[in-house]
């Protein structure tokens, strides 16, 4: 039985217009042992009929038998079998891989053929040795000569150990004294072997071929036979299937091997993943911008670490619970003056307006100022320090500092003391990206200012002679005010108030004061002391004539009591916690205080969710647009990048390489590229994150608003897309047989 049978083979070349023959009706039987050259002149169909016999090729009529097998039923798998377990290919133009050294040229197809590395370096060098290329072997194939180059050919089908070698005009593109050696070398390896030469030149081969045949016009000519050759029994060829390792050992060695190649797909993929990374964020930014918007108008600080607390059964919070609650693990700050956070505040004097501020902590607990200065002895209670969010220059802090503000809360709607700003702070990076400027205030200022925010949000009923009005709905205009001159339990009200009483006189009768608000309800019954008319207001009261008016509804009680009433107590507080991810360790500590908890995430999404869920829905479709525009740009990028290699895949596929296997290679080359972009990319966030390089307040925003699970699901989305550009692309370089691939690329 003969290794390799041809009966009526006919091969075509289909192009757009026609149809041109490459060999027609050939009939041939090759034996292992042989060594045959054919020769004919250029166009009769020798390259073609070589390309068949070793599978790179398809043909259209006729059936070729290998070891008596049919193969016209064969598949690319099937081809690919037999090609890496039959076929030693030698071509005219060597077909090396250039970039690598002779050695790793060589190792290739050991690699490709699941050789264990440490038998392979054996092996390589002794047919490094049989081709005397030893002083070569660590020189890359591009800087070799032509003869250089082929001996290299024929060491890797020599270590292929292939029942079959097929050399296409092997000594075509090298001088006269090379070829000589170069047929040499073949005979001497062709031990054993079939051997099929395509020469211009039988000349050249004529001392070993054992068989000649002539081509004319596609067909056979002659076909004489020169020597016997001995009968070889033939053993089915082994092959191992390539390991893991020597998979990653050829796609690392891939990865740096052509050096500019190797930039441009790191620059590519970091493009990617700044991108990538860019549009994540801003995916994750119209939430949280969102999340800002609506704060302005319920929670002026929306922050995720606050959480609101205030007790089941409505009553107010001691000094020892909170001095506990600021010892819970994770509690940044116990804050009991929680309205205040959420009003904000407008500074305001002849020269200046700051707005946006919030009153918040005691101004002792200010260590450092940019401008200005911290509090002395000297100072009175209305000093101030103001922390300003963004740059300010020096021109502008001179504007604020040692001026006299007026200080209102709620949009004007209520007026506090003076303040007097006496130092500026900072704060460039905002870390925390909370929009509001910060007031550090004394004991005082804080006092007054809670005050007047709970006498705002309070809703008031007065009782007088068994009737109740309210601050709501009231037929009764009235206001109320702390003055020094009212001892506890009286009141001194307006003469207009007695056409509210008996007789038309309220002296000597009691008044009932009960308030309501979010926090608290509480009262006081005061007893009416004394009265006060337009005349005798700057007797008893000490206010001018003209200020009648202005109190005309008051009702004026004693300072102690009227603090009693909106200021005393403690009924509701946020607390800050350092790391929000643990916020539920905190929540279960508070949990034993017998209060109800607000975590600031929860109330914000539930109010605002549905503007929420349509703005996060938009920006996904967004985000999922734009990366699916992104994975097309960056495919075809990195195709042409790769375009320049699609020879070295060819040459991988005729070293026996199969689909699965350049499929690898190719996934795991560009997987190692996008985790070093990948890698470079947030190693640069880090630095930015942690100041050591690039002081640049977006990006060091943008560094903080990262998490662990962003760098993830980024990661995830990345590591995706380069398996499928890897697939995508190796589908592409399938579409052919080897032979078309090869052409294309020329
Ligand atoms: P040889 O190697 O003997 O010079 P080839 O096998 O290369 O001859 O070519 C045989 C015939 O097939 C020629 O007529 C040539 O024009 C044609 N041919 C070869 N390759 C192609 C191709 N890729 N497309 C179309 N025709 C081809
Ligand atoms: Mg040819």
């Amino acid at each position: 039985m003969s290794l390799l049978k041809l009966i009526n083979v006919s091969k075509f070349y289909h192009n757009k217009k026609n149809v041109s023959t490459g060999f027609n009706k050939v009939n041939l039987s090759l034996d292992q042992g042989e060594f045959v050259v054919i020769t004919g002149e250029s166009g009769s169909g020798k390259s073609t009929l070589l390309n068949v016999i070793s599978g790179l090729d398809s043909y259209e009529e006729g059936e070729l038998y290998i070891n008596g097998e049919e193969t016209s039923h064969y598949t690319e798998k099937d081809y690919e079998d037999y090609r890496r377990k039959y076929i030693g290919n030698i071509f005219q133009n060597f077909n090396l891989v250039n970039s690598y050294t002779v050695y790793q040229n060589i190792e290739l197809v050991l690699l490709l053929n699941g050789e264990k590395k440490r038998n392979i370096k054996k092996k390589v060098l002794e047919v490094i040795d049989l081709v005397k290329l030893t002083k070569f072997k660590n020189t890359k194939a591009s800087k070799l000569s032509g003869g250089q180059k082929q001996r290299v050919a024929i060491a890797r089908a020599l270590v292929k150990n292939t029942p079959i070698i097929v050399a296409d005009e092997p000594t075509g593109n090298i001088d006269i004294a090379s070829a000589k050696e170069i047929t040499k070398l073949l005979y001497e390896i062709s031990k054993n072997k079939l051997v099929v030469v395509v020469t211009h030149n039988y000349e050249q081969f004529s001392e070993y071929a054992t068989r000649q045949i002539i081509m004319h016009d596609g067909r056979i000519m002659l076909d004489k036979k020169l020597k016997e050759t001995e009968e070889v029994i033939d053993e089915p060829p082994k092959y191992k299937n390539i390991t893991l390792l020597n998979k990653l050992r050829i796609a690392f060695r891939n990865v740096f091997n052509i050096k500019i190649k190797f930039f441009l797909l790191i620059l590519v993929y970091f493009i990617l993943t700044i991108s990538v990374f860019s549009n994540y964020t801003s995916l994750n930014m119209a939430t949280y911008n969102n999340q800002m918007f609506k704060t302005s108008y319920v929670f002026n600080d929306s922050s995720e670490k606050r959480i609101i607390i205030n007790k089941k059964d409505k009553s107010p919070f001691s000094e020892e619970e909170i001095e506990e609650m600021k010892k819970i693990s994770n509690v940044k700050e116990v804050v009991k003056d929680d309205i205040l956070i959420d009003s904000i505040s407008i500074l305001e004097c002849a020269s200046a307006k700051i707005w946006d501020s919030v009153i918040t902590n005691n101004i002792a607990n200010v260590k450092k100022v940019k401008y200005g200065r911290l509090p002395n002895e000297e100072d009175t209670s209305n000093v101030a320090i103001i922390k300003i969010i963004g740059t300010v220059s020096k021109n502008e802090a001179e504007k604020y500092l040692n001026n006299t503000f007026s200080y209102t809360t709620n949009n004007g709607e209520v007026v506090t003391r003076d303040l007097k700003i006496i130092g500026i702070i900072e704060e460039k990076d905002n870390a925390e990206l909370i929009y509001n400027n910060t007031l550090y205030v004394s004991n005082d200022i804080l006092s007054s200012a809670r005050t007047d925010i709970n006498l705002f949000y309070s809703d008031i009923e007065v009782t007088l002679n068994n009737k109740i009005y309210s601050s709501n709905d009231s037929s009764l205009y009235f206001n109320i005010k702390p003055h020094d001159a009212v001892s506890p339990g009286n009141a001194i009200v307006s003469e207009d108030f007695n056409m509210y009483c008996k007789d038309y006189n309220c002296l000597k009768k009691n008044i009932g004061i009960n308030i309501k608000n979010n926090y608290y309800a509480t009262g006081k019954e005061l007893y009416i002391i004394d009265n006060f008319k337009e005349k005798t207001i700057n007797k008893k009261l000490g206010f001018t004539k003209e200020q009648y008016y202005e109190y005309n509804n008051t009702i004026f009680m004693n300072p102690d009591e009227y603090k009693q009433l909106f200021n005393e107590n403690t009924y509701q507080m946020s607390i800050y916690v350092n790391d929000e991810r643990k916020i539920d360790n905190v929540t279960k500590e508070l949990d034993k205080y017998n209060v109800n908890i607000y975590k600031m995430v929860d109330m914000t999404s539930n109010i605002f969710g549905s503007i929420l869920g349509f703005v996060t829905l938009f920006g996904k479709i967004r985000f999922i647009v734009s990366i699916i525009v992104l994975f097309f740009i960056c495919y075809f990028i990195i195709k042409i990048i790769l375009k320049s290699r699609n020879t070295y895949f060819s040459t991988i596929r005729t070293l026996g390489g199969n689909k699965k296997v350049l499929n690898d290679l190719l996934n795991i080359e560009l997987l190692v590229d996008i985790n070093i972009a990948y890698i470079l990319f947030t190693t640069i966030l880090i630095l930015i994150r942690h100041k050591i390089i690039l002081k640049i307040s977006y990006l060091y925003q943008l560094s903080t608003f990262f998490e662990l699970k962003d760098y993830i699901i980024i990661y995830i989305v990345l590591i995706v897309m380069s398996i499928l550009i890897a697939n995508r692309y190796s589908k592409k370089l399938f579409g052919g047989s080897v032979m078309s691939n090869y052409r294309e690329n020329e």
